[in-house]
Order: C-alpha cells, then structure tokens, then sequence
C-alpha cells in the first residue's frame, strides 16, 4: 500500500494508539463542540504552517456569517459601528481608540508606516513576526533587530541599548512567534517607561488568549498602562478561528488611532468578517473551549516530543518551536515530500523547526509521517 496520508488515516482507525489519543480528546468534552466539518481530514496537504484554529469558527459565528451574507450586495460602511463599540467595551476604551484592520497585519503594516521612514528607527526582536520589520524597512527605515536572550525572551536591556532619539517604532511580540515565549509583563513595561519620549511601541498581542495561564503575562489591553506610546493589536484569526476572514483591530489613544487610520484601506473590512467579529465576541465560551483544547493539544505534542527524546521550547501559543536534534534540512525534506506543511525556516534559530498544532487526527497523521524518517544519529 502506498504511503499516501488518506491510508496512513486508514490504518489509524485500527489502531490502538490513536483510539486512545482520540478517546482522551473526547473525554475533555471537545469532540461535542466541533464543527462536523472539521472532522474528518481532507487528502489535501496537512496544513500545519500557519498558526490557525484548526477546529474552525464557532457554530454561532457560522450561522452570523450564513446571515450577513445575504448583505452581500451592500457596501459595508454601516456594518463598523456595532463591533467598534463592543471591542471598546471589551477594553474599557472610547470607540475612537478602536482601529478596525483587515487582520492585524493590516494593522502592523499601517503603523510602520505612519511612524516609519527615513532617519527614522526601528527596533525588533530576532527572530519574531516579520511583517513589521519588513513594512519597515520599505518606509526606509533604519531596522535594528535584537538576538532573544537565551530564555527566547526580548532581550529588552540589549533593544533599549540599540534604540535613541531616532527610534520612532519598537515592535514587541508577546508571546513571540516563531518561539510561543512569552516576555514578562513587569519587564516590558520597565523598558517602554526606559524609551525615549516619542518612541511609540507596537505590543502585538496575536496569542494572548493562549497564554493565559502564565503569571510573567498580563495583556496591554486587560491591564493597560496609562501611555499614549502603547499600541496593542489582536485578531480574529487565531483562538476565534477567522484567519480566513481577515479581520483585526489595534488599540491606541486617540491620536494615534487617528493617525493610523489615515493608512486604512476604505472600507477594507467586509461585512461578513465585521459581522462574524461581532458574534466572535458574543460567543466568548467558545473561545475559552479553543484555548483549553489547544492546551490539550499542546501537552499531547509535548509527550510525543518527550516518547522521542527530542526537545522543544515551552510554548504560550498555537504552535511549538521543536528541536529534532537531527539536521533541520533532513526533516522538512522528508516533511515536504510526504505533503506536511511546517513553519518556515528562521534563520536565526537554524537548528529548530515550527510546528503549528492541527486537530488530533492530524497530529496522528504528522507523528506517523514523522516516525517514516530513518532513524539518524542525533545530535547530543
Ligand atoms: N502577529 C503575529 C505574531 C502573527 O503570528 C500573525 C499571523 O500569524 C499576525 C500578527 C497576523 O495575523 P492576522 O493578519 O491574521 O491578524
């Protein structure tokens, strides 16, 4: 038989193993709350790049959007007002502080531009979301980027050193992506009481619901410091499962969120994505299902990490930085041609790979894939 993932799917549905591992998943009461459509695994590539919600948007998100959808024909310009005002009081902010974004990448890209260019600054950590940095450097700015210390944290004191008068724009990613780590809250905010008076920062918040178990975190949005330098953005895409609907938002003082909608695209957000947002944060036990399954999820990718005797940095997210202790290349050779989708390399962390956690039927299609790799010497 050849080795295609639809009979790799095949054999699973005998064995013991993957009974037992999905059996777990039932028993936390997750099975239930899955959309049907979700379950069962396409013969497409096993898409695990990117750092989605695997189990989708919740039921009521999909029947808002069924609706909304029937507005089709209609320019979404009314559609704003309502999802404005919950995430301003969500936040306990004025609407004008809210920044709507088709995904916070949007938003990222609007705020390097509106503080970047020339002459101008900006610092980031090494390796994190790129998207900045590379806005950035297309305004002409200087980018400075800062290796993680070796806990994968910012290294904050060495961002501090590189950043002067000039630095219009820090970037922090909190947890970070590629790494899942989180910066700790208490030292963030020494540093950004440490910046220059003018340096704006940009806290990108994309995983904050998936690391709320850890004390070193506490959110810029839940416990907001009284600076009008903060930016925060978020996103639908990650715990609410919208990352196809494009739909994001930063939080800021007035000013700045003036400022940065000068950069907006008009009328960017479509109705759809505005309405589905809406009922996303109407829905918020859904979202505390999502981030309660990931971590399932997560331990179970960290116990078959451990069975291998690999390593793997303590992940705050929807994905985890993997040390395979053999040659990265090898690996996603070998993924590659068996049509698993990972993380892209970071050049920074050469010997680590990404992986983004799928629904347990397709981490049992990963690990059987994984465990097809000859066994090499590992690197000690
Ligand atoms: N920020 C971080 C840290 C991310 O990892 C991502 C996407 O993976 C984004 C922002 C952009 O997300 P979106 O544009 O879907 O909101």
């Amino acid at each position: 038989m050849p080795i295609t993932r639809r009979n790799i799917l095949r054999k699973f549905a005998a064995g013991a193993a993957s009974a037992a591992a999905l059996r777990a998943f039932g028993e936390l009461g997750f099975a239930q709350a899955r959309p049907a459509e979700n379950r069962s695994v396409s013969a497409g590539p096993l898409v695990l790049s990117r750092n989605e919600n695997p189990y989708g948007p919740s039921p009521k998100v999909l029947a808002a959007m069924r609706e909304a959808a029937a507005r089709a024909n209609r320019y979404p310009a009314g559609e704003y007002d309502t999802l404005t005002r919950k995430l301003a009081a969500l936040h306990r902010v004025h609407p004008e502080q809210i920044v709507l974004g088709c995904g916070s990448s949007e938003l990222l890209r609007m705020a390097a531009e509106t503080f970047l260019g020339p002459g101008k600054k900006f610092v980031q950590a090494s390796p994190t979301f790129p998207l900045p940095g590379e806005v950035a450097r297309n305004t002409g700015a200087d980018v400075i980027s800062v290796a993680l210390n070796s806990r994968h944290e910012h290294d904050l004191e060495m961002m501090l050193a590189r950043s002067d008068a000039s630095t219009a724009l820090v970037y922090v990613c909190n947890p970070n992506n590629p790494t899942g780590t989180i910066t700790p809250r208490a030292e963030i905010q020494g540093f950004i009481a440490k910046l220059p008076a003018k340096t704006m920062v940009l806290v990108d918040e994309a995983y904050h619901e998936f690391a709320g178990q850890s004390k070193a975190y506490a959110s810029f949005l839940d416990r907001p410091l009284d600076d009008h330098r903060v930016i925060v953005t978020r996103t639908f895409s990650k715990v609410h499962g919208l990352a196809g609907m494009r739909i994001g938002y930063a939080v800021a003082s007035p000013e700045a969120a003036r400022r940065l909608s000068a950069g907006h695209l008009t009328l960017g957000v479509g109705v759809i994505s505005a309405r589905a947002a809406a009922a996303a944060l109407d829905d918020p036990d859904y979202a505390a299902l999502a981030a309660r399954r990931n971590a399932a999820d997560r331990q179970e990718f960290r116990n078959q990490i451990n069975a291998r005797m690999m390593r793997a940095i303590d992940s705050h997210t929807n994905f985890v930085m993997l040390d395979p202790r053999r040659p990265v290349e090898e690996v996603f050779a070998h993924l590659q041609k068996n049509n698993v989708q990972i993380g892209p390399p970071a050049p920074e962390m050469s010997k680590y790979l990404r992986v983004s956690l799928g629904t347990p039927e397709e981490m049992l299609q990963f690990w059987k894939i994984w465990d097809l790799m000859p066994v090499g010497k590992m690197a000690m």
